[in-house]
């Protein structure tokens, strides 16, 4: 699904460069269930962009779903964007002025599809909120508000989703809701990239990433006894692995 080879970002920053990415090479496979962890500054969001082609690589190439996006232009990235990729935001990016159903219905008017309204229902009944439809964020929780930008990202029925930080506005309760509605998008056979400091929610993957100073410093598939271990860590609070961004 994600294949990058050599994938750096730089930014210049007056006479310095900054390697927000600094060489990635990283397979993740359709249907996987990968989280994505690091200290602030570790390179985890420009990672989550150029993965979600919102941003353009320095060097390296990216192949998403068999398609070399790195060589593509804006036009086209964003038609892929619109088809292929879901996005979650710590911040659920929503429009205030705009009820739940017409907020999800946003990436439906973008790929030009008919019948809005039912699909856009559709979505927001996988998350549990057909009752608030008609709500503006203003009118919600912040987990609702989370849940109704997660019927955006699923209307389309991408293949990838890309979250980063989505519990981070979120106290622990409200935040293993939207990690339940995460494995029933992976059980679904969705392929989910999370980005995340917390180390019991990164633990909740099947595959954990951890990124430093732009590198990628470890890759290890989850089973129960690390994820036990990286539980009981996160509880005993010890060794944080990272700071909120
Ligand atoms: P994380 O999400 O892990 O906190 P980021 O990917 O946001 O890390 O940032 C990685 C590094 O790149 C940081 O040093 C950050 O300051 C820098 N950076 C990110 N975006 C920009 C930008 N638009 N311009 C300059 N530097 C940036
Ligand atoms: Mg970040």
């Amino acid at each position: 699904m994600i294949e990058l080879r050599q994938l750096r970002k730089h930014y210049k920053m007056g006479d310095s460069i900054v390697h927000a990415l600094d060489g990635a090479d990283l397979d993740i496979g359709a249907g996987e269930f990968v989280s994505l962890t690091g200290a602030s500054g570790s390179g985890k969001s420009t990672m989550m962009h150029l993965i979600g082609c919102l941003d353009r690589p320095t060097s390296g190439s990216y192949r998403l779903d068999g398609i070399a996006v790195n060589r593509m232009g804006d036009r086209q990235l964003a038609v892929v964007r619109n088809r292929k990729i879901g996005f979650v935001f710590q911040t659920f990016n929503l429009i205030n002025r705009t009820s739940a159903v017409d907020n999800v219905a946003v990436p439906l008017i973008y790929s030009r599809k008919t019948s809005t309204k039912t699909a856009a229902m559709a979505a927001l009944e996988k998350v549990g909120l057909t009752k608030r439809a008609s709500h503006k964020p203003s009118e919600l929780s912040g987990g609702e508000r989370q849940r109704v930008a997660i019927a955006r990202a699923i209307v389309n029925e991408p293949k990838l989703i890309l979250a980063d930080e989505p519990t981070g506005n979120l106290d622990s309760r409200t935040g293993e809701q939207i990690m339940a509605i995460f494995h029933q998008l992976h059980a679904a056979g969705t392929t989910i990239v999370l980005v995340t400091h917390e180390m019991d929610v990164a633990a909740q993957a099947k595959r954990i990433i951890r990124m430093r100073d732009g590198k990628i410093v470890a890759d290890e598939i989850l089973d129960d006894a690390k994820r036990s271990a990286l539980q009981a860590e996160a509880h005993a609070g010890s060794q944080p692995v990272g700071s909120p961004t």
